[in-house]
């Protein structure tokens, strides 16, 4: 009866290793295991054995029947696993697969974390503040009272008399100030809003602005911070300048071109033949803005600074239309 056994193992091996596809194994398992499989028969007929070789027969034809399955189910792994693969009809493994749609940071995005990380390896932390704002903090604080020039610099979106969508991110150096004494150090990146559409001007655009007020601080810190910042979101060759301006908040104010990054300096469209590009306004904090917060202005000075994302990015990458930011072609984001 053992040796019986033997062969059956033996042979039902040899034909699973031999078989090369689902069907084959499917026969020799019925052959064998099947319910009146040359196994199973045996089994069957176990109680027909001499009681004291009953335990034995018994527990190796288990035995063989478990090695046997368990060799089935290796086989069909391999053969579903092949290459070859043809018991699958109409399945070519060796085919490419299908690309999935894979996104990116739009432009905006990734330029404004360069920015961010910029200032932050310089030792400014990130502060944020609400989009719909006070009147208080977008004007009257930042030394812009109500009938002053100046607000018709900016074409303010109200949402009434006293609330507005923010037109720059300056609210948030008064918000830091007021519950922070010196030093401080920040910078405040966020959308802004006005009133404003042309190739070079969307209603709503994204603004980093820096503040930093310590004892000391003197306009030369202003130029180290800025030069560094110019020369390392473009290179270190740009050519830097500082023009006299005039900003509400800050005493004296500058406009920082950089050298054009279209023509080196020669003069083209883009620079309006001047070599040169606006793309930051800066200054020393004006006094009547400490005032507002409670600063001591006998003790303390402070600079502040403002670049506008978009503006960075259409110099760093040469497109000519804000508008293409915001038209949600993929055609146009996918290039960054
Ligand atoms: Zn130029």
């Amino acid at each position: 009866m053992r040796q019986r056994l033997d062969d059956i193992k033996a042979e039902a091996l040899q034909a699973i290793n031999a078989a090369d596809s689902g069907k084959d194994l499917e026969q020799i398992k019925i052959r064998v295991l099947g319910r009146k499989g040359i196994l199973t028969k045996i089994l069957k007929s176990i109680g027909t054995l001499p009681p004291e070789e009953r335990p034995a027969i018994g527990q190796l034809a288990n035995r063989y029947k478990k090695e046997i399955e368990a060799a089935a189910r290796a086989r069909e792994k391999l053969i579903l696993s092949s290459s070859t693969g043809t018991h699958i009809e109409g399945l070519d493994p060796t085919l490419p697969g299908r690309p999935l749609p894979m996104g990116t940071l739009h432009p905006i995005t990734q330029i404004m974390d360069e920015v961010c990380s910029i200032f932050e390896r310089m030792g400014f932390t990130v502060a944020k503040g609400p989009e719909v704002e006070l009147d208080f903090y977008n004007f009257e604080a930042l030394n812009i009272p109500a009938d002053h020039p100046a607000r018709d610099m900016q074409d303010t979106f109200y949402i009434d008399h006293k609330v507005l969508l923010r037109t720059h991110t300056s609210p948030i150096q008064i918000r830091t100030m007021e519950q922070q004494q010196p030093p401080v150090r920040i910078i405040a990146p966020g959308k802004v809003y006005r009133c404003d559409s042309d190739v070079t001007h969307t209603p709503m655009f994204h603004q980093v602005e820096g503040l930093l007020v310590n004892r000391d601080v003197s306009f030369a810190d202003l130029k180290g911070i800025l030069t560094t910042f110019v020369h390392q979101i473009f290179d270190a060759e740009t050519a830097v300048r500082f023009r006299p301006s005039f900003f509400p908040f800050t005493e004296p104010s500058a406009e920082i071109d950089i050298q054009c990054v279209i023509c080196r300096g020669s003069g083209c469209r883009i620079c309006s033949q001047t070599g040169w590009l606006e793309v930051l306004g800066a200054g020393m904090v004006h006094p009547e803005v400490f005032r507002h917060v409670g600063y001591d202005t006998e003790e303390f000075t402070g600079l502040a600074f403002g670049l506008g994302i978009e503006r960075i990015t259409m110099l760093r990458y040469g497109i000519d239309d804000i508008r293409l930011f915001y038209d949600n072609d993929l055609r146009f984001l996918e290039q960054f």
